[in-house]
């Protein structure tokens, strides 16, 4: 093969670039009308069978053009959204992105940063997030951090953080070295990744104790204590406490002070999950039943839950710079810094977490901050609180309504239970009840067990949200209810277990 021939070069940027520029302008004016009346749609719409089937199609080999792609995009991709957009959203927990950040997204994919090395802007943009991060969290400035794709991944960077530096030699040698199984401590409302964490940095879910919870689903600290002291009498080596800042089920707050005694005592580790929970920290009413996020050795929040950014963004932040890099810093001979030129930059951040290439995603933040202020943040977050206690107040007042556990933070758990249904038929009503209210496009909350209990849960980390869409909410809620009740009744939709009765 000749590789010098005539043939004309090729290379992938548009053909023409007027058309390229009329598709831009074009896309924004449909996508910010489109973002501007999303609350006039349906909150969620299943996606119908032959839309599915179109992503069904093998890999195109021939080039198509960028108008019928955008096309195809309005017809069958952007209808079928997951609903975190729409203002009568709370499934999960999810963020609602905002359109300003939406347009960094725009930017830093036009920069195509690899914010990994080098001396360009980026670098700095990305250190400056973290600083500002720590300032969000009250964390000390000479602690360091990472920007991660979200909390799962925050999680496992802090336990690997943890393990290696606990356990001296750990990185080199493996968790070979320490003298008993390594042990790690959490309640049992901690998110799953954290469990997911415990298999990767090879101690083993069975090596994170799951410690029960009392009525409010916080951890049980005499239980704690008392595991962590059988552990050590049968040569189990605990290395670290997990405390949850706002569990994923309730937005339960462990009492983070009293695992900060625990671990200082035991000399471990205490990192906290603060995925969402952590950043009420900015609302002067949870600031002190958070503060022991300022003393942690490490916690985790994501910025794409309760700062409404775009996905993906989270952040783990180390009170202790020098064991971050040590567990992650690797002497590699073409990342090494020069005196000028590209490599003159910043030290490369593959020597703080698993990543060698990663994007842009410091610009969104960087640009969200500047454009609403700390301050607006806060006030966002604390309406997000008082619509959740809003929630659950329109439910203790409608007498065929149950809250499953009391407000605390953003979170709501109720069912519908007229009182003369036992539970497990309550359980199948309301699971019907909210597939029903979601195929509406009424509101999208999800759903979890607590105590046996089907729960319809709502996690508000919803900008868009307005006390309207609750009410909306609660009135389907009943309506649908009454409806099912009905078609019990009439023998239409048949419940196995209330037909079994
Ligand atoms: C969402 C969540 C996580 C996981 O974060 P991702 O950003 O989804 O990876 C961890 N812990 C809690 C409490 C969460 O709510």
């Amino acid at each position: 093969m000749n590789h010098a021939d005539n043939k004309p070069e090729i290379g992938l940027d548009p053909e023409n670039w007027d058309d390229f520029k009329t598709l831009g302008h074009q896309l924004i004016d449909d996508m910010v009308e489109y973002l501007k009346n999303i609350g006039d749609g349906p909150a969620w719409q299943p996606i119908p069978q032959e839309v599915k089937e179109e992503f069904q199609k093998a890999v195109p080999h021939q080039p198509a053009n960028i108008f019928e792609i955008y096309d195809e995009f309005k017809k069958n991709i952007m209808p079928y959204h997951g609903g975190n957009i729409h203002p009568a959203y709370y499934a999960w927990v999810q963020g609602t992105g905002t359109p300003m950040g939406a347009f960094a997204d725009l930017l830093a994919g036009i920069m195509n940063a690899n914010v990994t090395i080098g001396d360009q802007s980026a670098m700095y943009v990305d250190k400056q997030v973290i600083n500002w991060c720590k300032q969000l969290m009250n964390y000390p400035a000479e602690g360091s951090g990472m920007l991660v794709s979200g909390g799962s991944i925050a999680n496992i960077t802090a336990l690997i953080v943890a393990r290696n530096t606990v356990i001296a030699n750990c990185k080199t040698k493996g968790v070979y070295v320490a003298e008993g199984k390594l042990t790690a401590y959490c309640s049992s409302e901690t998110h799953n990744c954290v469990n997911k964490a415990a298999e990767v940095i090879g101690i083993g879910s069975e090596q994170l104790r799951k410690i029960p919870v009392n009525e409010n689903f916080e951890i049980d600290v005499d239980a704690l204590e008392a595991s962590l002291r059988d552990d050590k009498t049968n040569g189990l080596v605990p290395f670290c406490i997990i405390g949850n800042a706002g569990t994923v089920n309730t937005g339960a707050i462990d009492p983070l002070d009293k695992l900060l005694a625990i671990a200082r005592n035991e000399n471990i580790w205490l990192h906290i999950d603060g995925a969402f929970g952590a950043l009420a920290k900015l609302v002067p009413a949870y600031s002190e039943k958070l503060k022991a996020i300022e003393q942690a050795d490490s916690v985790a929040f994501d910025l794409h839950k309760w700062m409404y950014m775009q996905y993906e963004v989270g952040c783990v932040l180390f009170k202790d710079a020098a064991t971050h890099r040590a567990a992650f810093a690797n002497a590699v001979n073409y990342l090494t810094a020069h005196d000028r030129g590209i490599a003159g930059g910043p030290e490369t951040l593959s020597n703080y977490g698993m990543e060698l290439s990663r994007g842009f995603k410091a610009l969104k933040v960087w640009m969200s901050l500047k454009e609403h202020g700390v301050d607006k943040y806060a006030a966002m977050i604390a309406q997000n609180i008082d619509q959740a206690f809003y929630l659950g107040e329109q439910v203790k007042q409608h007498p065929e309504l149950e809250l499953l556990a009391a407000v605390n933070m953003n979170v709501a758990c109720y069912r519908y239970n007229p009182g003369n249904l036992d539970n497990d038929q309550l359980n199948i009503l309301n699971k019907e009840l909210l597939m029903r209210m979601q195929e509406r496009g009424i509101a999208v909350p999800s759903n979890t067990l607590q105590h046996g209990k089907y729960a319809i849960r709502a996690a508000i980390t919803n900008h868009r949200t307005r006390r309207m869409h609750l009410d909306q909410m609660v009135a389907a809620t009943i309506e649908i209810g009454r409806e099912l009740i009905k078609e019990h009744e009439a023998k239409l939709f048949k419940f196995d277990f209330l037909t079994s009765k």
